[in-house]
């Protein structure tokens, strides 16, 4: 079964992104002057929810999933962030995420914390029945634990709008009244915002055009190579064509396909729905998801999971730009590596920041009970979004740093000076 997800494209997940994180927060601390206390502190999640479901499966047999939910930090406010259904998942991981989207939200100025969740389970092997049980049941085990103003999940990889909806129902049954806030990514006929479906696509665009814009590249015509042709990859290349880009390589799980002289979007997307993948296109050549990485282009966008480049690829990368639209798409030995090689990325936090920024408008809409219309929201996502890639940008410009460790200073600053007023440091 196919119909449901909710995908950056699934590749492989690599075990130890929380070290990368811890790394990540040590690369800075001195420039910022951090104390020790204030470090550990960014470095451990505020809460660690692990459980067990117990779902009457199809066939009659009860089966126990793993479910996770970690809260960061929610010193900025409500915590915030996707829930993953993945066989590979683990707490590990999760950890790395939900502090990923503690900085994704400062760097944008969401009044929110970050946090994220995930059920171990093959959502592919899983009847629309089971996946409802495996959702509510889900819901029940972290129901006292979110809510409009605790915490609010969201789609993630392979999840969706309709088990959003079916999470929220859960709640709202549990609570005993109406709370579209307490999830975003809903179906638009329950509370979902227009344009959340396409945002983090539509901010991976938009933060390309402003790095194309700064670095002098001319967007229109340019290369671009995309691993993940999932919603956000699918999404990014739809916008990045509609710019005049062209689109050169594409791969989903199954593997790619490349045409230097461009790809169609709206053929690709025929092609794929006919036959379930994206290999045989006409007059393209089929390319592995690893070779898609090292393709001759302008522009690399990994749009698929953590971990894909790494030292071992790092230095065959030939792209000029690279926009991480999934989370942790680039591991600390790979980002020295590019940064040697001067290949300009866009951090993950920056550059997927889209998804969550419209998740904001959805809960903002919910609560106010006023519902905007899809140009209000694209408008309101260009503004703020293309405003942080400039704070990053000049900040990277002036002190002579990546932009990694310049998009890390501006989130950690905000994280840090909101918990010095609570008196938590
Ligand atoms: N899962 C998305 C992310 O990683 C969106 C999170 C949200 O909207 O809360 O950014």
């Amino acid at each position: 079964m196919l119909w449901f997800f909710y995908c950056k494209g699934c590749i492989f997940m690599a075990d130890n992104s929380f070290e990368d994180v811890k790394k990540q927060i040590d690369s800075v601390s001195d420039i910022m002057n951090l104390d020790e206390k204030t470090v550990e502190f960014l470095k451990k999640p505020m809460r660690i929810l692990e459980f067990e479901i117990p779902i009457e499966m199809d066939n009659g047999e009860i089966k126990n999933f793993k479910g996770f939910r970690v809260q960061h930090n929610w010193a900025r406010g409500p915590t915030k962030g996707g829930i993953r259904f993945h066989p590979e998942e683990t707490l590990d991981t999760i950890k790395a995420l939900a502090a990923w989207m503690t900085w994704k939200c400062a760097i944008v100025d969401m009044p929110y914390g970050g946090a994220k969740g995930g059920i171990i389970c093959n959502p592919r092997e899983l009847s629309k029945n089971e996946l409802e049980k495996l959702s509510r049941g889900y819901i029940k085990q972290i129901v006292e634990y979110i809510g409009p103003q605790k915490d609010i999940p969201a789609p993630d990889v392979y999840t969706n709008s309709q088990i959003m909806a079916w999470m929220m129902d859960e709640y709202e049954k549990i609570v005993g009244h109406s709370s579209p806030g307490v999830v975003t990514g809903k179906p638009i006929e329950i509370g979902g915002s227009k344009g959340r479906d396409k945002s983090t696509g539509k901010g991976v665009a938009i933060m390309v055009k402003e790095a194309t814009k700064y670095l002098g590249i001319e967007l229109k015509n340019s290369k671009i190579a995309i691993q993940g042709f999932g919603k956000v990859g699918g999404a990014a290349a739809e916008f990045l064509e509609e710019m005049g880009a062209k689109i050169i390589a594409l791969s989903d799980s199954k593997g790619g396909i490349y045409n230097p002289n461009g790809i169609n979007f709206s053929d690709v997307v025929k092609w794929k729905n006919e036959n379930g993948s994206l290999k045989g296109m006409k007059d393209c050549k089929d390319i592995t998801n690893e070779e898609i990485l090292e393709i001759e282009c302008d522009i690399l966008i990994p749009a698929a999971l953590e971990n894909q480049i790494t030292e071992k690829n790092a230095g065959n990368i030939k792209a000029e730009l690279i926009a991480e639209a999934s989370n942790g798409p680039v591991t600390p030995k790979a980002d020295e590596i590019l940064n040697e090689k001067n290949i300009f990325s866009i951090p993950d936090f920056l550059c997927n920041s889209g998804g969550v920024t419209v998740s904001y408008f959805e809960w903002c809409q919910n609560i106010s009970g006023y519902y905007w219309t899809e140009k209000e929201v694209y408008e309101k996502l260009e503004k703020i979004i293309s405003k942080a890639f400039r704070k990053v940008f000049e900040l990277h410009k002036k002190e002579n740093i990546s932009m990694r460790k310049a998009a890390y200073i501006i989130a950690l600053k905000k994280v840090v000076e909101a918990m010095r007023l609570r008196g938590w440091n």
